[in-house]
């Protein structure tokens, strides 16, 4: 098992310890099992996959940083919520707002935070998503 701390400035969103975790950074999808090499990288909007035995939970992470020490791993997020706490309308009305803006071209300045938006979007409505293929899956009668 690995420690795992998930932090915003607003709260502690997840302290516990799992068997491992799947972050999202700017280089790809990064796994980590416990005895992982210390390592310090950026995330982007993306899943957080925390496994624990057969359970799995998702989250949406909106960016920041990732550190693994021999403690455990922290979590540094700009903004993150569980799968089960996305609202799934308000990812839509937030992807579909940056995309209008991309799309009138009107933008300077301000086109990587609009774009920044977009993705933040993108990734909560895919772990949205995950989830709700995880849970279909549940109900469904064995085969
Ligand atoms: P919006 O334009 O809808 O506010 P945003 O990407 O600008 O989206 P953030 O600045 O990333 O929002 O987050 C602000 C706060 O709102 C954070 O606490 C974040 O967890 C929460 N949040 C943002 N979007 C959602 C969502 N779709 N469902 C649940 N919580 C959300």
């Amino acid at each position: 098992m690995i420690h795992l701390e998930v932090l915003t400035a607003e709260s502690s969103v997840v302290s516990t310890d799992v068997d491992s975790v799947v972050a999202t950074t700017v280089d790809g999808q990064v796994g980590i099992l416990h005895g992982h090499v210390p390592l310090v990288t950026v995330l982007q909007p993306g899943e957080l996959v925390l496994r624990t035995g057969e359970r799995e939970a998702y989250l949406a992470v909106s960016g920041g940083f990732l550190r693994v020490t021999p403690r455990g791993i922290i979590v540094l997020a700009d903004a993150c919520e569980y799968a089960e706490e996305i609202d799934v309308e308000r990812a839509e009305a937030a992807k579909r707002r940056a995309e209008q803006l991309l799309e009138a071209g009107a933008l300077e300045t301000d086109e990587a935070t609009v774009e920044a938006a977009l993705r933040r979007s993108i990734a909560r409505l895919r772990v949205a998503d995950m989830y709700r293929l995880k849970t279909r899956r549940r109900v469904l009668p064995a085969p």
